[in-house]
């Protein structure tokens, strides 16, 4: 049987850790605060959300939330960006994605000042881990790293194999694994033979989308597999991207959905707005 890696216990602890810098921070005066921008009432979009508010309070930080509805024009979305920019109370600003159509979240994305951009989806945050020189890490790569680094779990020479290829995981989360010296392929819709590259991978990490997609004849043995995929089975059960039961005996490690990546990616977000806050007020 594989170690289960706990990302409930794992993002506990980060939380914990934020919790007590941002202590010491309100004795100062400061406190972080985070802007989370909702546009239109996807049920998804608005479950994380309130995740994200629930975790601010747990941490101690100031949070505010924009419920715009889904007629909000291009306009003044921007217009809220550049008050929130401008806020001093606002160190971390996020705008939940996917936005309702003909809304453009790439635009929405660069308006956004990159010191408070904590999702670091900006081009210019993008271009900093690229040269590994950051501030921000992208929340969900860097909460895999982080679950890697509290199971002792080491990157440096491994062939590690990323299955996707977005903006806001895969890549990025290539980028991570590269910086940690793992030898590092990508993969995509449009590899060939897919199965005998994931089947090379010490470290496998699937990122796709596609519902139980990642079997056991497709993971090597004694493999570590991180399933960052969130979706809904047959019976409208949330999975991942990988079948757990198939995959979990096979493996040394893996991630369950839920309870794995999913809370890491939030416990890094307060971990990049407490960076933010430090960054903004010099301390
Ligand atoms: P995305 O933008 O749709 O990207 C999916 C990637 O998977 C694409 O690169 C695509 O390849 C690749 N892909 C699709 N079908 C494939 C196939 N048959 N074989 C190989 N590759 C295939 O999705 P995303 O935003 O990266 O998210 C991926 C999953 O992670 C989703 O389930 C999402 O809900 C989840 N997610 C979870 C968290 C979390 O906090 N746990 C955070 C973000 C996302 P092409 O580029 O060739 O199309």
């Amino acid at each position: 049987m594989a170690i289960i890696i706990d990302g409930k216990k794992v993002s506990a602890e980060v939380k914990e850790q934020v919790r007590l810098e941002t202590a010491q921070l309100l004795q100062k005066g400061i406190r972080p605060g985070l802007a989370v921008i909702i546009v239109g009432d996807d049920p998804a979009s608005r479950v994380y959300v309130n995740n994200k508010k629930k975790a601010c309070e747990t941490v101690g930080f100031l949070s505010r939330e924009y419920a715009l509805p889904a007629t909000t024009t291009q306009q003044e979305l921007l217009d809220l960006v550049k008050e929130l920019n401008n806020d001093r109370e606002i160190n971390g600003i996020l705008c939940q994605l996917p936005l309702p159509q003909g809304l453009d979240e790439k635009a929405v994305i660069e308006a956004i000042s990159p010191l408070k951009d904590v999702d670091a989806f900006h081009a210019s945050n993008v271009g900093k881990i690229m040269i590994g020189d950051y501030d921000f890490l992208p929340c969900t790569p860097a909460g895999v790293m982080e679950m890697l680094h509290s199971y002792n779990i080491k990157v440096e020479g491994k062939k590690c194999v990323v299955i996707g290829r977005s903006n806001i995981v895969g890549k990025p989360m290539a980028m991570l694994l590269l910086h940690e010296n793992g030898t590092v392929t990508i993969t995509h819709s449009r590899t060939k033979n897919l199965s005998e590259v994931t089947k090379e991978a010490d470290i496998l990490v699937a990122a796709i989308g596609r519902a139980k997609f990642v079997g056991a004849d497709m993971v090597k043995e004694g493999a570590v597999v991180i399933d960052v995929g969130m979706n809904r089975d047959e019976s409208g059960k949330l999975c991942g991207d990988v079948d757990f039961e198939e995959v979990k005996d096979k493996c040394y490690a893996i991630t369950p959905v839920p309870g794995g990546v999913g809370p890491m990616t939030i416990a890094i977000l307060m971990k990049n707005t407490l960076k933010a806050c430090k960054i903004q007020n010099n301390c």
